[in-house]
């Protein structure tokens, strides 16, 4: 009784927020069938059950060994991690984003070295907005289309967009591959930080920041195609609504959505 009760307490610790009492003490039906194991083998096993279900539903809170800084890998990069400020469509600081770093796999962030060193000779530099995004920052961005009344960022990001078609449109999504690290929203600047004209802002919720869009101008098209060649050529796959949005085709974990905070 005590084993139990001890990894009762045990569970509790490691899933703090997550931790669900199950009512086994109260239970007939265990008390009836425990002829051949005992109440304990049950409790056991049970609350090990527990542990490993939670464990899968919510990934590592720890930050995994296989993240890193992009900035301490990439040449030049420039960070303005939108989501950690109120410059960005909701107007505020996102849930999960306690710093402005852009923390991404190794893989990914080597082969964002790689189109770094490439770009160099053009006098062109990386600039992201965003990284590693952690699935409660998705799960901010999915309360914040359902609430209508909240439009601080729609002049800026969404003029032309009715905020009740955000999800029928593709525009907010309830899962992002940006949570599986290996993603990575970004644009081409100047070594001083100036920003090369790309048609449209990035997030701005439009048909026009597709990039194949022919609505903007020669110079955009010409910025985007060499972003997204530049991106290719070391591994990246492009997004077919989003200038801006490339994911490492080879990514190291295509199935898992994680959750620890960016900081
Ligand atoms: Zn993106």
């Amino acid at each position: 009784m005590i084993g139990a009760q001890r990894m009762g307490n045990t569970a509790r610790h490691r899933n703090d927020s997550n931790y669900l009492p199950v009512p086994i003490r109260r239970s007939p039906f265990l008390v009836r069938r425990s002829g051949i194991y005992s109440l304990f083998a049950i409790r056991y096993l049970l609350v090990t059950a527990l542990v490993a279900g939670l464990s899968q539903a919510a990934p590592a809170q720890q930050r995994p060994a296989q993240f890193v800084d992009a900035a301490a890998l990439v040449p030049g990069l420039i960070v303005d991690m939108r989501y950690a400020g109120a410059h960005n469509f909701v107007g505020r600081p996102i849930d999960g984003y306690e710093a402005p770093r852009c923390l991404l796999t190794r893989a990914a962030a080597s082969a964002l070295a790689a189109v770094a060193r490439d770009l160099a000779p053009r006098g062109l530099v990386l600039k992201v907005f965003d990284c590693y995004r952690p699935t409660r920052a998705v799960a901010d961005f999915e309360r914040w289309a359902r609430d209508l009344t909240a439009l601080a960022g729609k002049v800026e990001f969404y003029p032309d967009v009715d905020k009740r078609t955000l999800f029928r449109d593709g525009y907010i999504a309830s899962r992002s591959g940006h949570s599986r690290g290996s993603t990575v929203d970004l644009t081409l600047a100047r070594a001083d930080g100036r920003e090369l004209d790309m048609g449209t802002p990035f997030d701005f919720f439009s048909p026009r920041s597709s990039p194949a869009d022919a609505g903007v101008g020669p110079p955009a098209r010409a910025n985007r195609a060499l972003l997204a060649a530049s991106m290719r050529r070391r591994g990246f796959r492009p997004y077919h609504k989003e200038w801006w949005h490339f994911t490492l085709a080879r990514e190291p974990f295509p199935d898992s959505y994680f959750d620890f905070p960016v900081r």
